[in-house]
């Protein structure tokens, strides 16, 4: 059975067949460093990040963009629009880049957490003006756009007209129906440069004070924020790629504003497989800054958030989201959570023991009921993968797999009760789903793991010291692990807890 993967573009799971096989092409959307990633970012990158080491695992040579956004993204697409960044960077008195390099580093920190591979290439916005610039001037030539005072937008009521013909209207990704749109906002503020409200930027002039800038033929300004992907998208990995990922919000507008840019230049749809993995919720209700409900990562890993009851590790967090096929919601609670710190325990142990045990010779005690359950479970495994990567599926037969090996490991059956061949099939692809796949370390194995140890550990000694009044010892563990960066409070419960600073 081949690898099959839901196409967003066509709506319907299709076989995986790479344009230039053994090589495939992957562009995921990356983050814009204008803030701390939070919760919601992480299923994306880990969903892509399995989907990457699947493909490798598969023995595909993958080259695997994901990009940064370090200009160019806005929320109002209005007159007086403004960069992300800019504003970020004049909010917190630093130098743009000086912004976007604090964290820049921190996202990437957090990957290493996850223990995501590092994708192959990390391409900036702010690394290829001169590529979007180039791409702006072939859509304004063929007749794509318009410039009005020095910005230029995107004519999309004259691309969905040709490019309808042509079986690819405007909405072709999102179902979205172009005309409706244009019924409903037909009516302009006359303060609007845009012809149609649908339409949108590809370079924004800079108003004055605005410190992110550049030279263009149209006059100092910023590029709009979809035109970086199609720039860098086509750069890397040519006219036509595989796959392209990323959350369902990118879908409507960002990825259809990529279609139609790319199309127009490009004369070809840019990528084959659309693949988009569905959002996060928070205790049944949306993330958002509206209900105050946002978890950045640095706030999960510390436990440091009103909504936590306890500070949850990386592999935690990979651990859960693996838990639930990435098409569907996945909602975030203290008590789903907890499970998962749980069964990953459990999961990691039984492995452990099972990779450190030699293979048993063929002593006749093998038992064939419990040999043929695991090589179903194994075989099961990858189907379950190429059925658009049901990892929800895989980890409930790994977790049959840990009850069987934890029936030899306790003792329930003896020792020579899985054959040698099928031990060594159990070893094989246990490694193979577990940590190359699915990208899983235990706790103790993960840097975070050791480090929330010694932490606890100090805790237990200054707990300690203070039931026995030596204040100068526990004084001395706070005072010093703050000038570390790393910050003790202690809980009304009675509890320490810590945070890095
Ligand atoms: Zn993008």
């Amino acid at each position: 059975m081949s690898l099959k993967v839901y196409n967003s573009l066509t709506r319907q799971k299709e076989v995986f067949t790479p344009i230039h096989p053994p090589y495939v092409g992957m562009y995921v959307c990356g983050p814009t460093v204008s803030g701390e990633s939070h919760l919601g970012h992480a299923r994306p990158f880990i969903t892509f990040d399995v989907l990457f080491r699947y493909l490798l695992n598969l023995g595909y040579q993958v080259r695997y963009v994901r990009n940064i956004t370090d200009a160019g993204h806005f929320e109002e697409e209005g007159r007086e629009a403004e960069d992300k960044i800019s504003s970020k960077a004049t909010l917190e008195k630093l130098e743009p880049m000086e912004l976007v390099h604090k964290y820049t580093r921190l996202y990437q920190w957090a990957m290493e957490q996850f223990n995501n591979l590092s994708p192959s290439i990390e391409p900036t916005a702010t690394g290829h003006i001169v590529e979007q610039i180039e791409m702006i001037k072939t859509i304004l030539a063929d007749g794509y756009a318009y410039e009005v005072n020095g910005s230029v937008y995107f004519d999309v009521e004259k691309y969905h007209q040709v490019f309808s013909q042509k079986g690819q209207p405007y909405g072709i990704l999102s179902g979205r129906i172009l005309e409706d749109q244009l019924e409903s906002t037909r009516a302009l503020d006359h303060q609007d440069e845009k012809r149609n409200k649908s339409d949108f930027a590809l370079w924004k002039k800079a108003p004055p004070e605005h410190i992110m800038r550049w030279q263009s033929p149209w006059g100092e300004g910023f590029p709009g924020w979809h035109i970086e992907c199609s720039a860098m998208s086509s750069k890397y990995l040519g006219k036509e790629f595989d796959i392209h990922g990323g959350g369902m919000d990118l879908q409507f507008p960002h990825h259809e504003c990529e279609i139609a840019q790319s199309t127009v230049c490009n004369h070809v749809m840019p990528a084959r497989y659309w693949l988009h993995n569905n959002m996060i919720t928070i205790n049944g209700k949306k993330m958002g800054k509206s209900y105050n409900n946002v978890i950045k990562l640095t706030e999960l890993f510390s436990g440091n958030h009103p909504l936590l009851s306890q500070p949850y590790s990386p592999q935690t967090i990979r651990f859960f989201i693996l838990q639930s096929h990435y098409r569907g919601t996945l909602d975030f609670s203290n008590e789903a959570l907890q499970a998962s710190e749980k069964a990953l325990k459990r999961l990691w142990e039984a492995y452990q023991w099972l990779m450190k045990k030699e293979p048993i010779e063929p002593t006749g005690l093998a038992d064939e009921n419990l040999n043929q359950s695991i090589r179903t479970l194994v075989a099961e495994m990858e189907e379950f993968m190429n059925d658009d990567l049901n990892t929800a599926k895989v980890l409930a037969n790994l977790f049959e797999l840990t009850s069987h090996i934890n029936s030899v490991k306790d003792g329930h059956l003896p020792a020579g009760a899985i054959g040698l061949d099928t031990f060594q099939l159990l070893q094989q692809h246990m490694k193979r789903f577990v940590e190359d796949i699915f990208g899983l370390q235990g706790e103790h194995t993960a840097n975070n793991g050791k480090l929330d140890g010694v932490l606890q550990l100090l805790i237990e000694i200054r707990k300690a010291a203070k039931s026995k009044k030596d204040f100068v010892t526990s004084d001395k563990i706070r005072q010093e692990l703050a000038q570390l960066g790393v910050l003790l409070k202690d809980e009304k419960d009675g509890g320490v807890s810590y945070q890095f600073e």
